[in-house]
Protein backbone atom coordinates (compact mmCIF):
# COMPACT_ATOMS: atom_id res chain seq x y z
CA UNK A 1 0.00 0.00 0.00
CA UNK A 2 1.24 3.10 -0.68
CA UNK A 3 3.63 4.81 2.21
CA UNK A 4 2.00 8.53 1.59
CA UNK A 5 -1.33 7.32 1.65
CA UNK A 6 -0.88 4.96 4.56
CA UNK A 7 0.48 8.34 6.27
CA UNK A 8 -1.89 10.93 5.19
CA UNK A 9 -4.44 8.23 7.04
CA UNK A 10 -2.62 8.55 10.53
CA UNK A 11 -5.10 9.83 12.60
CA UNK A 12 -5.36 10.47 16.67
CA UNK A 13 -7.30 7.52 18.26
CA UNK A 14 -8.99 8.85 21.18
CA UNK A 15 -9.01 6.61 24.55
CA UNK A 16 -12.49 5.12 23.95
CA UNK A 17 -11.87 3.87 20.36
CA UNK A 18 -10.52 0.44 19.88
CA UNK A 19 -8.33 0.48 16.37
CA UNK A 20 -7.47 -2.60 14.41
CA UNK A 21 -5.55 -2.77 11.69
CA UNK A 22 -6.00 -5.26 8.89
CA UNK A 23 -2.79 -6.03 6.35
CA UNK A 24 -3.47 -8.29 3.27
CA UNK A 25 -0.90 -10.46 2.14
CA UNK A 26 0.47 -10.64 -1.56
CA UNK A 27 -0.80 -8.74 -3.71
CA UNK A 28 -2.43 -11.62 -5.97
CA UNK A 29 -4.62 -12.22 -2.11
CA UNK A 30 -6.41 -9.15 -2.32
CA UNK A 31 -9.60 -8.99 -4.44
CA UNK A 32 -10.96 -12.56 -2.94
CA UNK A 33 -13.28 -10.69 -0.29
CA UNK A 34 -11.02 -12.33 2.60
CA UNK A 35 -10.23 -8.79 3.97
CA UNK A 36 -14.16 -7.73 3.43
CA UNK A 37 -15.23 -11.23 5.24
CA UNK A 38 -13.10 -10.42 8.30
CA UNK A 39 -14.05 -6.65 8.65
CA UNK A 40 -17.18 -7.91 8.45
CA UNK A 41 -16.81 -10.93 11.16
CA UNK A 42 -14.94 -8.19 13.37
CA UNK A 43 -17.85 -5.45 12.98
CA UNK A 44 -20.56 -8.06 13.55
CA UNK A 45 -19.14 -9.12 17.00
CA UNK A 46 -18.55 -5.87 18.10
CA UNK A 47 -21.59 -4.23 17.28
CA UNK A 48 -23.68 -7.36 18.98
CA UNK A 49 -22.67 -5.26 22.36
CA UNK A 50 -25.28 -2.79 22.27
CA UNK A 51 -22.70 -0.11 24.07
CA UNK A 52 -20.59 -0.31 20.86
CA UNK A 53 -22.65 2.67 18.94
CA UNK A 54 -20.57 2.55 15.89
CA UNK A 55 -18.16 0.88 13.73
CA UNK A 56 -16.01 2.89 11.42
CA UNK A 57 -13.98 1.28 8.71
CA UNK A 58 -12.02 3.98 7.09
CA UNK A 59 -9.73 3.92 4.51
CA UNK A 60 -11.79 1.20 2.16
CA UNK A 61 -12.68 1.62 -1.01
CA UNK A 62 -16.46 0.72 -1.42
CA UNK A 63 -19.02 1.27 1.18
CA UNK A 64 -16.51 3.09 3.60
CA UNK A 65 -19.41 4.95 5.28
CA UNK A 66 -22.38 7.15 4.53
CA UNK A 67 -23.03 8.93 2.13
CA UNK A 68 -23.57 12.62 2.76
CA UNK A 69 -25.42 13.33 -0.51
CA UNK A 70 -27.19 11.73 1.44
CA UNK A 71 -29.45 9.36 0.15
CA UNK A 72 -28.37 6.50 1.87
CA UNK A 73 -26.56 5.79 5.12
CA UNK A 74 -24.27 3.13 6.35
CA UNK A 75 -22.56 4.46 8.99
CA UNK A 76 -22.32 1.82 11.14
CA UNK A 77 -21.55 -0.87 8.48
CA UNK A 78 -17.93 -2.19 7.45
CA UNK A 79 -17.44 -3.66 4.37
CA UNK A 80 -15.27 -3.68 1.67
CA UNK A 81 -14.64 -4.71 -2.23
CA UNK A 82 -11.12 -5.89 -1.70
CA UNK A 83 -9.74 -4.29 1.27
CA UNK A 84 -7.78 -1.42 -0.74
CA UNK A 85 -6.43 1.39 -0.40
CA UNK A 86 -8.91 4.61 -1.91
CA UNK A 87 -7.46 6.61 -3.84
CA UNK A 88 -6.41 10.07 -2.13
CA UNK A 89 -8.69 12.13 -3.79
CA UNK A 90 -11.69 10.24 -2.85
CA UNK A 91 -11.26 11.10 0.73
CA UNK A 92 -14.08 12.44 2.37
CA UNK A 93 -13.56 15.57 4.46
CA UNK A 94 -13.76 14.38 7.95
CA UNK A 95 -15.37 10.72 7.95
CA UNK A 96 -11.91 9.70 9.32
CA UNK A 97 -11.89 11.75 12.36
CA UNK A 98 -14.19 9.64 14.93
CA UNK A 99 -15.66 13.36 16.19
CA UNK A 100 -17.52 12.71 12.88
CA UNK A 101 -19.65 9.89 13.48
CA UNK A 102 -20.28 11.31 16.87
CA UNK A 103 -22.06 14.26 15.73
CA UNK A 104 -23.09 12.22 13.02
CA UNK A 105 -24.91 10.32 15.00
CA UNK A 106 -26.35 13.04 17.34
CA UNK A 107 -27.92 15.07 14.27
CA UNK A 108 -29.23 11.62 12.83
CA UNK A 109 -30.82 9.37 15.68
CA UNK A 110 -32.63 12.17 16.30
CA UNK A 111 -34.49 12.93 13.22
CA UNK A 112 -37.76 10.85 12.81
CA UNK A 113 -36.51 8.94 10.34
CA UNK A 114 -33.01 8.93 8.42
CA UNK A 115 -33.76 8.89 4.98
CA UNK A 116 -36.41 10.02 2.71
CA UNK A 117 -39.91 8.86 2.89
CA UNK A 118 -43.38 9.65 4.40
CA UNK A 119 -47.00 8.68 5.50
CA UNK A 120 -48.96 9.41 1.71
CA UNK A 121 -45.99 7.50 0.25
CA UNK A 122 -46.80 4.38 2.45
CA UNK A 123 -50.44 4.49 2.02
CA UNK A 124 -50.03 4.45 -1.38
CA UNK A 125 -47.32 1.37 -1.74
CA UNK A 126 -49.69 -0.34 0.87
CA UNK A 127 -52.72 0.55 -1.34
CA UNK A 128 -51.04 -1.35 -3.93
CA UNK A 129 -50.86 -4.54 -2.25
CA UNK A 130 -54.45 -5.54 -3.39
CA UNK A 131 -55.08 -8.62 -1.81
CA UNK A 132 -53.02 -8.93 1.48
CA UNK A 133 -55.04 -10.94 3.97
CA UNK A 134 -56.21 -8.32 7.04
CA UNK A 135 -54.10 -8.70 9.84
CA UNK A 136 -50.47 -9.19 7.79
CA UNK A 137 -47.39 -10.13 9.46
CA UNK A 138 -44.65 -7.32 8.82
CA UNK A 139 -41.00 -7.31 8.43
CA UNK A 140 -39.06 -3.71 7.97
CA UNK A 141 -35.79 -4.42 7.40
CA UNK A 142 -33.29 -1.69 8.37
CA UNK A 143 -35.85 0.48 10.23
CA UNK A 144 -33.78 2.81 11.71
CA UNK A 145 -35.67 4.67 14.62
CA UNK A 146 -38.84 3.30 13.27
CA UNK A 147 -40.31 6.13 11.43
CA UNK A 148 -42.28 4.00 8.68
CA UNK A 149 -42.59 1.35 11.10
CA UNK A 150 -44.48 3.44 13.48
CA UNK A 151 -46.85 4.43 10.01
CA UNK A 152 -47.12 1.01 9.57
CA UNK A 153 -48.37 0.14 12.96
CA UNK A 154 -51.21 2.77 12.26
CA UNK A 155 -51.82 1.86 8.77
CA UNK A 156 -52.35 -2.02 9.35
CA UNK A 157 -53.46 -4.30 12.46
CA UNK A 158 -51.20 -7.39 12.45
CA UNK A 159 -47.58 -8.01 13.78
CA UNK A 160 -44.35 -6.22 12.82
CA UNK A 161 -41.17 -7.15 13.07
CA UNK A 162 -38.71 -4.08 12.42
CA UNK A 163 -35.04 -5.31 11.89
CA UNK A 164 -31.67 -2.62 12.06
CA UNK A 165 -28.30 -3.49 12.56
CA UNK A 166 -27.42 -0.06 14.41
CA UNK A 167 -28.56 -0.86 18.27
CA UNK A 168 -29.09 3.40 19.70
CA UNK A 169 -31.66 3.09 16.79
CA UNK A 170 -33.40 0.23 17.79
CA UNK A 171 -32.97 1.74 21.57
CA UNK A 172 -35.04 4.39 20.13
CA UNK A 173 -37.74 2.52 18.55
CA UNK A 174 -38.01 0.27 21.72
CA UNK A 175 -38.61 3.23 23.95
CA UNK A 176 -41.27 5.06 21.34
CA UNK A 177 -42.99 1.54 21.19
CA UNK A 178 -43.43 1.32 25.09
CA UNK A 179 -44.34 5.32 24.97
CA UNK A 180 -47.46 4.31 22.03
CA UNK A 181 -48.49 0.87 23.91
CA UNK A 182 -47.36 -1.05 20.82
CA UNK A 183 -44.44 -3.11 22.29
CA UNK A 184 -46.66 -6.37 22.54
CA UNK A 185 -47.52 -5.77 18.49
CA UNK A 186 -44.34 -4.59 17.36
CA UNK A 187 -41.06 -6.66 17.92
CA UNK A 188 -37.48 -4.40 17.15
CA UNK A 189 -34.66 -6.07 17.08
CA UNK A 190 -30.80 -5.51 16.47
CA UNK A 191 -29.96 -7.79 13.85
CA UNK A 192 -28.31 -8.00 9.99
CA UNK A 193 -30.76 -7.76 7.43
CA UNK A 194 -28.32 -10.18 5.34
CA UNK A 195 -28.90 -13.09 8.06
CA UNK A 196 -32.13 -11.54 9.59
CA UNK A 197 -32.79 -15.10 11.82
CA UNK A 198 -36.65 -15.38 10.54
CA UNK A 199 -38.38 -18.55 9.40
CA UNK A 200 -38.79 -18.85 5.89
CA UNK A 201 -42.00 -18.41 3.92
CA UNK A 202 -43.23 -16.11 7.11
CA UNK A 203 -44.54 -12.92 5.67
CA UNK A 204 -47.15 -11.52 3.90
CA UNK A 205 -45.52 -7.89 3.56
CA UNK A 206 -41.66 -7.00 3.67
CA UNK A 207 -41.23 -3.45 3.61
CA UNK A 208 -37.82 -2.03 3.24
CA UNK A 209 -36.82 2.28 2.71
CA UNK A 210 -33.61 3.38 1.78
CA UNK A 211 -31.96 0.13 3.51
CA UNK A 212 -31.52 -2.79 1.04
CA UNK A 213 -28.63 -1.39 -1.14
CA UNK A 214 -26.68 -2.57 1.91
CA UNK A 215 -26.43 -5.65 1.37
CA UNK A 216 -27.02 -5.46 -2.10
CA UNK A 217 -30.28 -5.67 -3.95
CA UNK A 218 -30.51 -8.59 -5.94
CA UNK A 219 -29.22 -10.37 -2.35
CA UNK A 220 -31.71 -8.58 -0.68
CA UNK A 221 -34.49 -9.71 -3.28
CA UNK A 222 -33.88 -13.16 -3.12
CA UNK A 223 -33.32 -12.63 1.12
CA UNK A 224 -36.98 -11.40 0.85
CA UNK A 225 -38.15 -14.04 -1.70
CA UNK A 226 -37.25 -16.66 0.48
CA UNK A 227 -38.72 -15.11 3.86
CA UNK A 228 -42.36 -14.35 1.48
CA UNK A 229 -45.01 -16.59 1.78
CA UNK A 230 -45.80 -17.45 -1.86
CA UNK A 231 -48.00 -14.04 -3.10
CA UNK A 232 -45.99 -11.93 0.07
CA UNK A 233 -45.46 -8.38 -0.96
CA UNK A 234 -42.18 -6.70 -1.06
CA UNK A 235 -42.19 -2.93 -1.19
CA UNK A 236 -38.84 -1.37 -0.86
CA UNK A 237 -37.39 2.05 -1.79
CA UNK A 238 -33.96 2.47 -3.57
CA UNK A 239 -32.13 5.44 -4.83
CA UNK A 240 -31.56 5.88 -8.73
CA UNK A 241 -29.96 8.32 -11.36
CA UNK A 242 -32.74 10.23 -13.26
CA UNK A 243 -30.32 12.01 -15.06
CA UNK A 244 -27.07 11.33 -17.25
CA UNK A 245 -24.13 13.12 -16.27
CA UNK A 246 -24.49 14.37 -12.54
CA UNK A 247 -22.22 17.24 -11.15
CA UNK A 248 -19.42 15.71 -10.46
CA UNK A 249 -19.73 16.73 -6.52
CA UNK A 250 -23.59 15.04 -6.74
CA UNK A 251 -21.47 11.91 -8.54
CA UNK A 252 -18.93 11.80 -5.34
CA UNK A 253 -20.99 11.66 -3.02
CA UNK A 254 -23.17 8.62 -4.47
CA UNK A 255 -19.40 6.72 -5.65
CA UNK A 256 -18.63 7.08 -1.71
CA UNK A 257 -22.21 5.44 -0.50
CA UNK A 258 -23.76 3.51 -3.49
CA UNK A 259 -21.20 3.25 -6.17
CA UNK A 260 -23.22 0.57 -7.77
CA UNK A 261 -26.63 3.02 -7.98
CA UNK A 262 -28.64 2.61 -10.94
CA UNK A 263 -31.26 3.43 -13.06
CA UNK A 264 -35.59 2.56 -12.40
CA UNK A 265 -34.82 -0.17 -15.33
CA UNK A 266 -31.81 -1.76 -13.20
CA UNK A 267 -34.03 -2.34 -10.70
CA UNK A 268 -36.85 -3.57 -12.80
CA UNK A 269 -34.58 -6.51 -14.29
CA UNK A 270 -32.91 -7.05 -10.87
CA UNK A 271 -36.49 -7.59 -9.66
CA UNK A 272 -37.67 -9.02 -12.56
CA UNK A 273 -34.71 -11.63 -12.38
CA UNK A 274 -35.78 -12.49 -8.74
CA UNK A 275 -39.09 -14.15 -9.78
CA UNK A 276 -40.81 -11.34 -8.28
CA UNK A 277 -44.23 -9.81 -9.86
CA UNK A 278 -44.11 -5.95 -10.32
CA UNK A 279 -46.89 -4.36 -9.34
CA UNK A 280 -46.04 -0.82 -9.70
CA UNK A 281 -43.49 1.78 -8.55
CA UNK A 282 -43.65 5.49 -8.11
CA UNK A 283 -40.81 8.14 -7.39
CA UNK A 284 -40.72 9.86 -3.78
CA UNK A 285 -42.07 13.50 -3.76
CA UNK A 286 -40.13 15.95 -2.89
CA UNK A 287 -42.00 16.84 0.16
CA UNK A 288 -41.19 12.93 1.57
CA UNK A 289 -37.14 14.60 1.33
CA UNK A 290 -38.11 17.42 3.30
CA UNK A 291 -40.95 16.80 6.02
CA UNK A 292 -39.17 13.98 8.18
CA UNK A 293 -35.83 14.46 6.52
CA UNK A 294 -34.37 17.49 5.58
CA UNK A 295 -36.34 19.91 7.39
CA UNK A 296 -35.93 18.23 11.38
CA UNK A 297 -32.29 17.87 10.13
CA UNK A 298 -31.30 21.16 9.36
CA UNK A 299 -33.39 22.44 12.55
CA UNK A 300 -31.31 19.68 14.93
CA UNK A 301 -28.25 21.10 12.81
CA UNK A 302 -29.13 24.50 14.15
CA UNK A 303 -29.76 23.25 17.82
CA UNK A 304 -26.70 21.64 17.53
CA UNK A 305 -24.60 24.92 16.71
CA UNK A 306 -25.99 26.29 19.61
CA UNK A 307 -24.57 23.37 21.63
CA UNK A 308 -21.24 23.50 20.14
CA UNK A 309 -20.83 27.52 19.87
CA UNK A 310 -17.43 27.10 21.16
CA UNK A 311 -16.06 24.12 19.20
CA UNK A 312 -14.89 24.72 15.97
CA UNK A 313 -14.30 21.44 14.85
CA UNK A 314 -18.05 20.29 16.00
CA UNK A 315 -19.12 23.46 14.24
CA UNK A 316 -16.98 22.63 11.28
CA UNK A 317 -18.60 18.87 11.17
CA UNK A 318 -21.92 20.32 11.29
CA UNK A 319 -20.80 22.56 8.32
CA UNK A 320 -20.38 19.57 6.76
CA UNK A 321 -23.89 17.62 7.20
CA UNK A 322 -25.46 20.94 6.60
CA UNK A 323 -23.89 20.63 2.53
CA UNK A 324 -26.33 17.41 2.14
CA UNK A 325 -29.79 19.08 2.05
CA UNK A 326 -27.87 21.64 0.16
CA UNK A 327 -27.30 19.91 -2.69
CA UNK A 328 -30.77 17.81 -2.83
CA UNK A 329 -31.75 21.87 -3.22
CA UNK A 330 -29.68 21.98 -5.85
CA UNK A 331 -29.22 18.70 -7.74
CA UNK A 332 -31.81 16.53 -6.95
CA UNK A 333 -33.20 16.58 -10.27
CA UNK A 334 -30.66 14.18 -11.42
CA UNK A 335 -31.59 11.35 -8.80
CA UNK A 336 -34.47 10.28 -7.00
CA UNK A 337 -36.03 7.70 -4.37
CA UNK A 338 -38.08 5.55 -6.19
CA UNK A 339 -40.45 2.96 -4.13
CA UNK A 340 -41.23 -0.45 -5.76
CA UNK A 341 -43.97 -2.74 -4.79
CA UNK A 342 -43.74 -6.54 -5.82
CA UNK A 343 -45.11 -9.75 -5.70
CA UNK A 344 -44.00 -13.11 -4.96
CA UNK A 345 -45.46 -15.27 -7.07
CA UNK A 346 -48.16 -17.12 -5.38
CA UNK A 347 -47.05 -20.80 -7.04
CA UNK A 348 -43.62 -21.53 -5.76
CA UNK A 349 -40.79 -20.47 -7.52
CA UNK A 350 -37.36 -20.41 -7.30
CA UNK A 351 -36.09 -16.90 -6.78
CA UNK A 352 -33.19 -15.40 -7.91
CA UNK A 353 -29.72 -17.02 -8.08
CA UNK A 354 -27.24 -15.90 -6.18
CA UNK A 355 -24.26 -14.44 -7.29
CA UNK A 356 -20.84 -13.61 -5.82
CA UNK A 357 -20.82 -9.75 -6.07
CA UNK A 358 -24.42 -9.40 -4.87
CA UNK A 359 -23.19 -9.89 -1.09
CA UNK A 360 -20.22 -7.23 -1.65
N1 LIG B 1 -35.81 2.81 6.97
C1 LIG B 1 -35.33 3.92 7.76
C2 LIG B 1 -33.81 3.99 7.86
C3 LIG B 1 -33.09 4.16 6.53
S1 LIG B 1 -31.34 4.39 6.75
C4 LIG B 1 -35.89 5.21 7.18
O1 LIG B 1 -36.26 5.23 6.01
O2 LIG B 1 -35.91 6.19 7.91
C5 LIG B 1 -30.74 2.73 6.45
C6 LIG B 1 -30.82 1.87 7.70
O3 LIG B 1 -30.36 0.57 7.34
C7 LIG B 1 -29.92 2.35 8.84
O4 LIG B 1 -30.69 2.48 10.00
C8 LIG B 1 -28.89 1.24 8.99
O5 LIG B 1 -28.51 1.03 10.34
C9 LIG B 1 -29.64 0.05 8.43
N2 LIG B 1 -28.78 -1.03 7.94
C10 LIG B 1 -27.74 -0.94 7.10
N3 LIG B 1 -27.23 -2.16 6.85
C11 LIG B 1 -27.98 -3.04 7.56
C12 LIG B 1 -27.95 -4.45 7.72
N4 LIG B 1 -27.06 -5.21 7.07
N5 LIG B 1 -28.86 -5.03 8.52
C13 LIG B 1 -29.79 -4.27 9.17
N6 LIG B 1 -29.85 -2.93 9.06
C14 LIG B 1 -28.97 -2.32 8.26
Amino acid sequence: MDAAINQQRLIEIPESVIDIDIMMGERTGTGHGVGSAAIRLVADAALSDPSVPFVIAAGLRQGRIPGRAGVRRRPERAMCADGAAPSASAEPMNESNPRFWKVFFEVYEALPRQGPGNRACAVRAISLCHDMPPAPVILDLGCGVGGQTLHLAEITSGPIVAIDRHAPSIERLKATLAERGLSERVQALVGDMAHPAQPPESFDLIWSEGALYNIGIENALRICHELLRPGGYLAFTDAVWRKENPPQEVKASFDLDYPTMGRVDDVLVAIEKCSFELLDHFTLPDEAWWDDFYTPMKLRIETLRSKYAKDDEALALLDQLAQEPEMHHRYSDYYAYEFFVVRRLPNRSMGCARSVNDTL
